[in-house]
């Protein structure tokens, strides 16, 4: 499995915010032993043409030029450069079914918008480049209500998400259209999660998918500040498993995941489940 990655991706920050450069410092010391076997591909720049293709014009200059305002994301000196080779690492883990091991998160951008520690859409903007129809899996624990934004009512996808309910953004309880919600209750667990999802997919009609899109967010593990939903590190394995089962080229992006001990080991525990 390879992994999308570029340290430049920890040169930005702010002191107190939980989406922190070290939460990315320790799961690349964690993952990048040799035992472990992954290789590390570094991250290039997305084109502004791949991010146009979910964002406005206007939008895209409003991020270059630090033009908006959201109180969780904050307006860092060069985010555009970040927010980039966040999106153009997602665009290479979607062609080399890999694991995107960047920040910021892209899973609250909307076209217009910046939202919750995310800029650009990343794996929307991966999803996108790659033309084909897709299963966008968002295991974050919070909706990944830019996601939705963008693809409600699109053929080409159908979205489910997975997440703690009530909690930030507010969004996600009931589905619509292409787009199948689950809201689950704090620290519900692995066996709910896991049942949860099995009838989530069973139920889907996947004819004509093409390729399984992970939103991968581990802020549902049990020691997480801000959305757990009780989830073990075996559960990211099963979930794998149970996705593997489904046979189509896949790839992942992370979202989320402020327990910084563990993210690392968790973000294994995911991979490990797609090639064992
Ligand atoms: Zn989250």
């Amino acid at each position: 499995m390879k992994i999308i990655w570029h340290p430049k991706c920890l040169e930005y920050g702010a002191p107190g915010h939980p989406e922190s450069p070290e939460r990315l410092a320790r799961a690349y010391e964690f993952l990048s032993d040799p035992k472990l076997g992954y290789e590390f591909v570094f991250a290039e720049p997305a084109r502004e043409e791949d991010v146009l293709r979910v964002h406005s014009p206007r939008h895209v200059e409003d991020v270059k030029k630090l033009r908006f305002y959201d109180p969780d994301s904050p307006r860092y000196p060069n985010i555009f450069e970040y927010a980039l080779l966040a999106a153009g690492a997602a665009i290479q883990a979607m062609q080399l079914h890999g694991f995107s091991l960047m920040r910021p998160p892209g899973h609250h951008a909307a076209k217009e918008r910046v939202a919750g520690f995310c800029y650009f859409n990343n794996i929307a903007i991966a999803v996108r480049a790659s033309g084909k129809k897709t299963l966008i899996v968002d295991i974050d624990g919070h909706h990944g209500d830019g996601t939705q934004a963008i693809f409600l009512g699109d053929p080409q996808v159908i979205y489910i998400s997975l997440h703690s309910f009530p909690n930030y953004p507010g969004t996600g309880l009931r589905s619509e259209q292409n787009c199948y919600n689950y809201p689950l209750p704090f620290n519900c667990g692995d066996e709910v999660y896991l049942q949860t999802l099995n009838e989530a997919l069973t139920s889907l009609d996947l004819s004509g998918i093409e390729q399984i899109a992970i939103s991968a967010g581990f802020d549902t593990y049990y020691k997480d500040p801000l959305a757990s939903l009780g989830l073990t590190t075996e559960g990211y394995f099963r979930i794998a498993q149970r996705l593997k089962r489904l046979g189509l080229p896949t790839f992942a992006v992370l979202e989320g995941g402020y327990n910084v001990e563990d993210l690392g080991k968790n973000i294994h525990a995911l991979l490990s489940g797609f090639s064992d």
